[in-house]
């Protein structure tokens, strides 16, 4: 059998071989993302949801994808959740200057940064309630997963914590994603979170610039 690449594949076989359940902390950026990566976990951990996403903008759109994801959880009643302050002024600050780049460059790799770090931090001060972290993020075919677990092993590092490193397009994630998407009604979304680039957006514009669902 082939041996598996990344952390949490690793403790999954690891669970699978000794029947224990360890407590995984998922950083989650939207329903959808949860909606791919639920299925292939909740099997094998105890599983706590930490929706933690200044970068989300405007307001409406953070507390819309939010609902998104409390009715995806009325089909996954054993999982947690919990809330992390929004704070996009926060967000904003950290890629001032980067708002013009491409999805995929430095504002990105910040704005996993800012998530997983404060993921981390989280952990870091419960860390008698949980045994390692990881996040949704990697299940889009839109983030490049090395990326963020290079995000994720920096955090963990800085906050003396562990992170599972994870594609969770693997095993058909994201088309398990679309498919309980469709399946239970939740919202997907146009854009990724910040709605850059675009020139405008950073004086109050932040219409969402597509129409497509992409998660
Ligand atoms: S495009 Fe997405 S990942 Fe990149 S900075 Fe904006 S919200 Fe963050």
């Amino acid at each position: 059998m082939k041996k598996p690449t990344n952390a949490i594949d690793r403790e999954i076989e690891s669970s699978l071989s000794t029947g224990i359940r360890k407590r995984l902390l998922l950083h989650v950026c939207c329903g959808p993302c949860a909606a791919g990566v639920l299925p292939r976990v909740t099997p094998h951990f105890d599983v706590t949801l930490y929706f933690c996403n200044s970068n989300i903008l405007p307001k409406d759109e953070f507390i819309r994808r939010l609902d998104a994801l409390k009715l995806l959880l009325t089909h996954f009643t054993d999982v947690k959740l919990i809330v992390a302050e929004y704070n996009p002024q926060h967000f904003l600050q950290i890629v001032q200057g980067l708002e013009s780049l491409p999805e995929g460059g430095a504002r990105c790799a910040e704005c996993f940064g800012m998530r997983l770090g404060e993921t981390a931090e989280y952990l870091a001060a419960h860390g008698d309630e949980y045994d390692f972290f990881a996040t949704t993020l990697t299940v889009s075919p839109h983030k490049d997963a090395a990326a963020v677990n290079a995000a994720g092993e920096l955090a963990a590092e800085n906050f003396g914590v562990k992170y599972l490193s994870s594609d969770f397009k693997k095993h058909d994630g994201y088309l398990t994603s679309i498919r309980l998407c469709k399946q239970y009604g939740i919202y997907r979304q146009t854009y990724c979170g910040c709605g850059f680039p675009s020139a405008a957006r950073h004086d109050g514009d932040v219409s969402p610039p597509a129409t497509q669902p992409r998660t």
